[in-house]
């Protein structure tokens, strides 16, 4: 069984009292009666009705200033008040509404018409609660997409970062076991030290990178099932003059699924790579023709990670460790040359190729979830456009306000021209910061672009808009920026509008209506802020 609605009378009037007492009673309501404004604060305190019906004039206090009160209590501020005037008392009926009452009855009061507007009163209140439950719904909705989005990311990050720290921590280990055998050996010792350091960072590098990954800016709309595919037909390069060697080759990858292409010579390898995506590259050592390194240094050039095996002559081990330092992926004797090897060698560097793409585009998926812009630490423009869309659909639907500024510093590239970039990128940050703290909680900031920043106000009136922003342009046009010992100064154009009689209702056109008024802001003069009005658009 649902429990009655809780309704506070507040009113001096005995028989007003009894009387409204009956008539909810017996409509199922639970009454609490209160005969004057102060007792109506006290059971405030400890009991917290659904609607309180509310007397206006009352000795002590009377009923505007119990409305003030109640509305500015921040547990008490959303109980809906239905305010009690006579017919005549036009003047209290204004001044209850504007100090936050949501409706009026007029005494003496039809008790008919009572009962309808308290039920409208209820009736809103209940679907209020809806709304609140159902938007409570969609936000965890989304906190568990975000999640499993996250993890998705994270344990393909954590596969592949394993993968990459595998090496310098075992040659790490590795030189640690050695420092006993050189102890008697300052050279050695030194060198394995040199090692050991050098390792160490290898490691610190990779887990510092992973660190200044902002997990939490991971957006749950850039889903996707899977990061890496699989299915590729795998495409093998033979760099390979001899015949005979190339036939051996061919024979211990009868079975494979390798697609093969030969080629003798660096120069026609570096051609068909121009052309022809290839999965693996094996590259006889030395060359008929030309120098391997060529090779390397084409494929690092255009970015392309193909692992590289090297296939050299027998005891010309040196010469292959060397090409692993210049970037193969792995070498092997001719003289070891079968289908068990091959296949080893091949798959440990398809693997290691797997792990570096899978890597790689967990990274840049991450760079494209990235909500923040790297100067300023504000949100960025990517940000900026899905705020809009947000803010306007629920601005239209909840009939809000909803208000957009657009800033753009005033000769800013006279700044770059006279101090350098540098001092260009710190003035953004400080401005940025500034305006940070002229804004409420609620309120979006963003760098919109270079030099620009955009503030989405949502439940905010043009008027203050223009206020926050005045007060703003002037804060900056005051603040001295400094140059080693000079000291400059900036201003910038602002152009607001609002959604409140926009045409279309759409963040495009919000957008459009700023930028119009920012254009005027700057045609005038500049140090200036400028609202949108309807001519500006005809120009
Ligand atoms: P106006 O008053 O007409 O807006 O003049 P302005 O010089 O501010 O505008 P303009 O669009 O001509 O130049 C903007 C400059 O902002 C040019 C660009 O090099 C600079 N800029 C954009 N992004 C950055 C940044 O991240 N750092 C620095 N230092 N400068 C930037
Ligand atoms: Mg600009
Ligand atoms: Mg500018």
């Amino acid at each position: 069984m649902m429990t009655p609605e809780k309704i506070l009378v507040v009113d001096d009037s005995l028989t007003i009292r009894m009387q409204v007492k009956d008539l909810l009673e017996l409509n199922g309501f639970d009454v609490t009666l209160a005969e004057n404004g102060l007792r109506c604060l006290e059971i405030l305190q400890y009991e917290k009705p659904d609607v309180i019906l509310l007397d206006i004039i009352m000795p002590e206090m009377d009923g505007i200033e119990v409305c003030q009160k109640i509305k500015i209590d921040e547990k008490l501020k959303y109980i809906p008040i239905l305010i009690l005037t006579t017919e005549s008392d036009i003047e209290n009926k204004v001044m209850g509404l504007d100090a936050g009452a949501d409706d009026y009855v007029t005494k003496p009061f039809e008790l008919k018409e009572l009962m309808a507007r308290i039920k409208v009163i209820i009736r809103n209140l209940q679907l209020q609660k809806e709304l609140r439950l159902a938007n409570k719904k969609i936000l965890e909705q989304q906190k568990s997409v975000i999640e499993e989005e996250r993890l998705k990311v994270l344990l393909q990050m954590s596969g592949a970062t394993a993968l990459e720290l595998d090496q310098p921590l075992s040659s790490l280990l590795g030189y640690i076991d050695l420092l006993n055998s050189c102890k008697n050996d300052m050279e050695k010792l030194n060198k394995c030290i040199y090692k050991i350091k050098s390792c160490g960072k290898k490691v610190s590098d990779v887990t510092k990178r992973i660190q200044n990954i902002n997990y939490l800016d991971i957006n749950p709309k850039s889903s996707g099932s899977s990061i890496f595919s699989y299915d590729e037909k795998l495409k093998l390069l033979s760099v390979e003059s001899r015949d005979e060697d190339f036939q051996k080759i061919e024979n211990c990858l009868k079975k494979s699924r390798f697609d093969i292409t030969r080629v003798h010579t660096i120069t026609e390898a570096i051609k068909i790579i121009e052309s022809e995506r290839m999965s693996l590259i094996f590259l006889d050592h030395p060359p008929y023709e030309g120098d391997a390194l060529d090779l390397f240094k084409f494929l690092a050039e255009k970015s392309l990670e193909t692992p590289v095996i090297v296939i050299t002559g027998q005891g010309d081990e040196m010469a292959a460790s060397q090409m692993i330092q210049s970037g193969a992926d792995g070498y092997i004797t001719k003289d070891r040359l079968n289908e068990e090897v091959l296949t080893i060698t091949i798959n440990t560097a398809l693997e290691k190729y797997c792990r570096k793409m899978e890597l790689k585009s967990a990274m840049e998926k991450l760079a494209q979830m990235a909500t923040r812009d790297e100067l300023t630490g504000l949100y960025n423009r990517r940000y900026f456009r899905e705020s809009m869309e947000r803010e306007t659909v629920r601005a239209v639907r909840y009939g809000a306000e909803l208000v957009l500024c657009i800033f753009d510093l005033d000769h800013f590239k006279k700044v770059n021209d006279t101090y350098g970039h540098l001092t260009g990128d710190m003035v953004l940050s400080e401005i940025g910061k500034m305006l940070q703290e002229r804004i409420r909680g609620s309120d979006l900031l963003c760098r919109y672009g270079g030099e620009e920043f955009a503030v989405i106000l949502p439940n905010t009136d043009i008027e203050n808009a223009y206020k926050v922003c005045d007060r703003f342009r002037i804060d900056l046009s005051l603040y001295d920026f400094s140059y080693e010992s000079i000291k400059f100064r900036m201003t910038t154009s602002i152009g607001i509008a609002t959604l409140k009689d926009a045409e279309f209702q759409s963040p495009q056109e919000l957008v459009l209506r700023a930028d119009q008024a920012l254009y005027r802001a700057k045609e005038s003069g500049r140090n200036k802020v400028i609202t949108y009005e309807k001519n500006m658009s005809t120009c």
